[in-house]
């Protein structure tokens, strides 16, 4: 199933979407429930509960304005850095050590505030000179918690996804090395286009799908979820160890290879880029950068 949160004729609304992209079909919901997107369905879901009905008549996606499907996460979205084989080795003479080498590494994770999500076709906000020149892209599948839990195993971590979606990690380099955690940097406003809708894990294996990202239509990005270092299951491990995981709790799982930073020279963002980001089994997220 994939859930979608859009907004028609002003409203809020969460729905499922058809499975070629085209329809979608509201849930029957109050408006304070759809107010809090596919989060609402995610806890009635992670609690015992059932889905609620669905409205009979389907209306065109092209007819709605797609938001973030959690257009606000609960809290801080989870993030992994440096997690693909391939970006640890483009960034590794770069003050980002490469941490490829060591088996006995952990997984570098840091946050995003939640405030900085759009939607999957929104603009995303360059924060002006003096801020930041130095803004680079992050194409990354994300996954989204269904039932929550703490020190969770290996084992059983698949079994608390609740489905996968896609976001852009988006960066202001300089700031992200300027301090030593990285927050600030992947925090600015606008900076975490997620979307277009949460593909639940019984339609997408994760761990075997390849994400892809384009700059102005030239491909930069194009790597399979295998790729990583830290699967998703070690990351749902780490991240709960000691930590309570909640339903709608999002972990951004790392980008491959072909960032900005990792070109020689470096190219970073520039007003007017388009940057479009695709992963197989969900679709595609594309926003203009101004
Ligand atoms: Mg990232």
């Amino acid at each position: 199933m994939r859930i979608a949160t859009y907004v028609q004729g002003g409203t809020r609304h969460i729905g499922v979407v058809s499975a070629d992209g085209q329809q979608i079909t509201p849930f029957k919901v109050a408006a304070e429930t759809a107010q809090r997107g596919a989060l609402a369905l995610i806890e009635t879901l992670a609690s015992g509960g059932a889905l609620p009905p669905l409205d009979a008549t389907p209306i065109a996606v092209s007819s709605v304005r797609l938001e973030a499907p959690l257009p606000m996460p609960r809290r801080n979205l989870w993030c992994v850095g440096r997690n693909y084989h391939a970006h640890a080795r483009e960034l590794s003479a770069s003050v980002f050590k490469d941490n490829d080498s060591n088996p006995e590494a952990w997984p570098i994770v840091f946050t995003k505030v939640p405030e900085c999500v759009v939607g999957p076709h929104d603009d995303v906000r360059l924060p002006g000179a003096g801020i930041s020149d130095q803004i680079d892209y992050e194409a990354e599948l994300a996954v989204v918690i269904g039932k929550g839990g703490k020190n969770i195993t290996r084992a059983n971590a698949l079994g608390h996804v609740f489905g996968y979606t896609i976001v852009n990690d988006v960066t202001a380099r300089d700031v992200q090395m300027r301090h030593q955690q990285w927050d600030m940097g992947k925090s600015f406003d606008t900076f975490c286009p997620m979307g277009p809708w949460i593909v639940t894990a019984d339609e997408l294996d994760g761990t075997k799908t390849r994400v892809r990202c384009w700059v102005n239509g030239e491909l930069r990005q194009d790597g399979p979820t295998d790729n990583m270092i830290f699967d998703i299951p070690t990351l749902i491990e780490t991240i709960s160890r000691g930590i309570t995981l909640y339903p709608g709790d999002v972990i951004a799982t790392g980008t491959p290879a072909g960032v900005g930073m990792g070109l020689k020279p470096p190219r970073y963002i520039k007003t007017g880029d388009v940057i479009r980001v695709e992963i197989d089994g969900i679709g595609a997220i594309e926003n203009r950068f101004i």
